[in-house]
This record gives structure tokens, sequence and C-alpha cells, in this order.
């Protein structure tokens, strides 16, 4: 049977920026390939078991050529898969996704558009620039200021007469002469023009100027692609409109979670968090030993705690069974979460008495009889960003510090260190500092407070 190709248009990079019925094809493909443009941050919403393809193009040296992601595209499609083409933006605004399709049609491969929010509109909208305005502008254009040699060419003339906003996208290169035709066509000099670069993502940067200086604005402050060129009477607005959130610009490492509650607090914050993967567990099936020959039980985990108990009730039984026992947990975040669950439980690290330790895969108390419920397995998440990029990692618990360090490359290991560390209670510090960060900031245990304690030193408030 074939399969379906989606054309997704990934936003202009913030993850939730993403559609719902994108997010749920990401969920559902067998392979994904993605564009050089597209925010890693969103790979992370692709099911673990995906290929994920990196077919992106650095300007001038095409990774793979688009012949070649065409013949990918069908080929696998043809071999029954659900195939995902992931592209910034909208799919059908510039980006050569119309060309996929009409491929895509020929090979009679079913396929689906699903659309983007483009860069051309709302990467305005992130530098404070509404892209009309009942002032200032009653029409957009959206051009490309790439030039295709024997391609079309854009009629100056034309463009520059419209009295509306005009945006250029892959212009950078050309910006220079742009600018110069814009003038020598007839518009004014003078007229607002904004340049931003990496639009809703932590790197953005944005200059304002006028067509006679940007020019010299964006060398002087290093801009280059990608970015949009704005150019029109609305510009002048964004002194007004321009968002201002205490995180913005802040680039933070969250582990991937299904509630993803320090995502959402730091994207509130407008800080971009990345996800870092976490492993995956899956029961051993060893069965728990009988409780009446020991003196104390401990809960290495969350996980090993709810499987205890559901083990008990599968047997006719209940937590009346923990009666008289010690009951320990290695730290303050699982001792909090298992109080929730009835049970208020001591936080240690020994026992000198007889123990039985619940776990995943690794043994915390000495001398306890130690019986693993989990094998650990690291989820496929992509994860090749480059950690100096990050202004902090969050590590909720000593397990995520685990996970964290076993899924890095070398040249990651190598950046490790300097990684600033938002570690959630005294334990988890003291974990990652024995895993080698050099730089670790104890927080409290609850996400507002550890949120909170991140916005005090990365904006010195
Ligand atoms: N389909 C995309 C555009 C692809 S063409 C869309 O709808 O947004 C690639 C060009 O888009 C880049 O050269 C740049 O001009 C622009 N672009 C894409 N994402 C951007 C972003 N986050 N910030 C600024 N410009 C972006």
């Amino acid at each position: 049977m074939t399969g379906k190709v989606s054309l997704l248009g990934a936003g202009p990079g913030n993850p939730e920026l993403l559609t719902v019925l994108g997010q749920r094809r990401l969920k559902e493909a067998d392979v994904v390939f993605f564009d050089r443009l597209v925010n890693p941050s969103i790979l992370a919403l692709v099911n673990a078991t995906a290929e994920l393809v990196d077919v992106g193009k650095l300007p001038k040296f095409h990774k793979v050529r688009q012949s070649k992601i065409n013949e990918l595209l069908v080929g696998y499609a043809q071999a029954g898969k659900q195939v995902v083409r992931l592209k910034a933006g909208d799919p059908y605004v510039f980006g050569r996704g119309g060309e996929e399709a009409q491929i895509l049609r020929k090979a009679g491969v079913p396929f689906e558009v699903i659309p983007g929010i483009t860069s051309a509109i709302a990467g305005l909208a992130a530098a404070g620039i509404p892209i009309t305005h009942r002032d200032f502008a009653s029409s957009f254009h959206v051009i490309t200021g790439h030039h295709q040699k024997d391609g079309r060419q854009i009629d100056w003339e034309n463009v520059a007469h419209q009295e509306g906003t005009l945006v250029f996208l892959m212009g950078m290169a050309a910006l220079d002469e742009i600018c110069a035709e814009l003038v020598s066509h007839g518009k004014d000099v003078q007229t607002p023009v904004a340049i931003i670069q990496w639009a809703t993502q932590w790197r953005q940067k944005q200059v304002v100027g006028t067509l006679g200086n940007i020019s010299q604005l964006v060398r002087e402050n290093q801009l280059g692609a990608p970015a949009l060129i704005v150019v029109g009477d609305v510009v002048k607005l964004q002194r007004e409109l321009k968002p201002s959130l205490p995180l913005m610009g802040r680039h933070l490492l969250v582990p991937i979670s299904k509630t993803k509650r320090l995502f959402h607090a730091l994207q509130d914050q407008g800080a971009t968090a990345d996800f870092y993967p976490r492993a995956q567990l899956s029961p051993t099936g060893i069965e728990i030993p009988k409780l009446t020959d020991y003196q104390a039980i401990a809960f290495d985990s969350i996980s090993a705690f709810r499987t205890f108990t559901w083990q008990l009730t599968q047997t006719g039984q209940d937590l009346r069974k923990l009666v008289g026992l010690t009951i320990l947990v290695p730290n303050q975040m699982i001792a909090t979460h298992i109080k929730a669950l009835g049970i208020i439980p001591s936080v240690a690290s020994e026992y000198d008495g007889k123990l039985l330790e619940l776990g995943i895969d690794k043994q915390l108390f000495t001398n306890s009889d130690f019986v693993p419920l989990f094998d650990a397995k690291m989820g496929a998440t992509w994860f090749q960003q480059t950690l100096a990029d990050f202004d902090g990692i969050i590590f909720p618990s000593t397990a995520s510090v685990s996970d964290f360090q076993s899924v890095l490359s070398e040249q990651q290991q190598e950046e490790m260190p300097k990684l600033i560390v938002f570690a959630m209670g005294a334990t988890v510090a003291e974990a990652a500092k024995l895993a080698g960060f050099e730089q670790v900031i104890e927080c409290p245990t609850k996400t507002i407070q550890t949120i909170a304690k991140v916005r005090e030193v990365l904006t010195n408030e």
C-alpha cells in the first residue's frame, strides 16, 4: 500500500507556532525530512521510532540535491511510509513546496499540504511590526530577494511604487542591490526598513534604519541570513509595539516530558526551551519479594512506587502492606510526589537494617536488596545542538542528569562542563557536580520557584 507525504509547515521557529494537525502528523510519521531552517526544537515532537533525515541546504551548498529529495519522498511513500516533509514557515511560500507537490502528483503519490505560519507575516509581528495598519499600509507584498539566473526578474518599477509593506525573503545577500533599486525607482531614501533575523527564536536579532543606511547598520550589527527585509512605514510602529518579556533571547534545555511544565513556564517568560531526551522505561516484570522479610523499603523513582502499588492491587492487596516498614526515597523530589499519593517517606541515602530497594536500573542504597523494576532505554529524540548555544540546563532529578550525559556526542561532552546547571534540589545539584558540571545553581524543587531562580540568574534581577 502506498503511504502518504505531508508537506508540513513548521512555522517560523518557535515550536508552539506549529498547527495542531502538524503536531499530530509529526507523531504519526515514519520518516521526517527536514530543512536547515527548521528549528530543531520541533523535532522533539517526532515519534521516537521515526527516522529523521536532515536534507538541509546551506546557502550555495546543497547538502541533498532537490532531485534527490524528490526521489526520497516518492520512494518512501511508495514503500508504504507516512512521510513528513517539514519545511520552515509555510510550505507554499517559497522553499519549493509547490515543485515537490507537482512531482508527487506526477508520481501518483498521495500527498497533503499542511499550512504553517509564514515568517513573512509572523516574523514581523515578533519584532513589533504589524504587516498592515490603517495609517501606514493597506497592502503587503512578499517578494523573493534571490535572483535566479534565467528566472523571473523583479519588476522594480512596479514594486517601488507600491504604497504597501514590502517583505523580502532570501534577500540578505542582495540587500545593497534591493535598497539601491527601490531608491532609483522612486522610493524615498528615508523609507523605514527593518531587518529581522531568526524571527521568533532565541537568536532573533533586528535592526531598524532607512533605505539609505540599513546596509551599513546590518554590517555594524553583524546580521545575516536567514532574515526578513521589511520596507515601509509600518516599521515605525516597532518602537511602540516591540514585544518584551524577561527571558527573551534566553535559550535553555529542559527534559522532554508529557506535561511540558518547565517548557511552558519558560516559553511564557519569553525564553526558548529545547528538549533533551529522557530514558524510556520498560518493565522488567521481576516480581517484588515478600515484604515481611524487610524492615525498610526504598523507592528510587516515582515509577517504582507506581509499579509497586500496581502489583499490590493486582493481587488484591494495597498500601496497608507497608504498615510497620520504614519508607525511604533518595531525594526530596520523589518524596514530594509520593507524599501527594498519600505516603510520607524519609529522604535518605543509606539504611542500617534489612532494606528492599525498588528502582530503575541502578542501585542507590548500599547494602540493600535491589530489585530493578525497569530497563531504561534512551528515547531517540534528535539531539545535536551545540551546547555553547544554551544559557543553561534544568535538571529536575538525578536521573535526568545521567540521561543527559548518556546522549552527548564527543563534541558535546567537551562543551558540557561550561553549561550552567539549574538543579532542582540539593541531591540533584550534588549529582550534577559529580557529573562534571562546573557551574551548578541549586534551585527549589518547585517549577515556579526554579523559573524564578533562572530569571534571577540570567537577567540579574
Ligand atoms: N517557507 C518559508 C520561507 C522559505 S524561504 C516561510 O513561509 O517562512 C527562506 C527565507 O525565509 C529565508 O531566507 C528568510 O528570508 C525567511 N525566513 C524563514 N524563517 C525565518 C525566520 N525565522 N526569521 C527570519 N527569516 C526567516
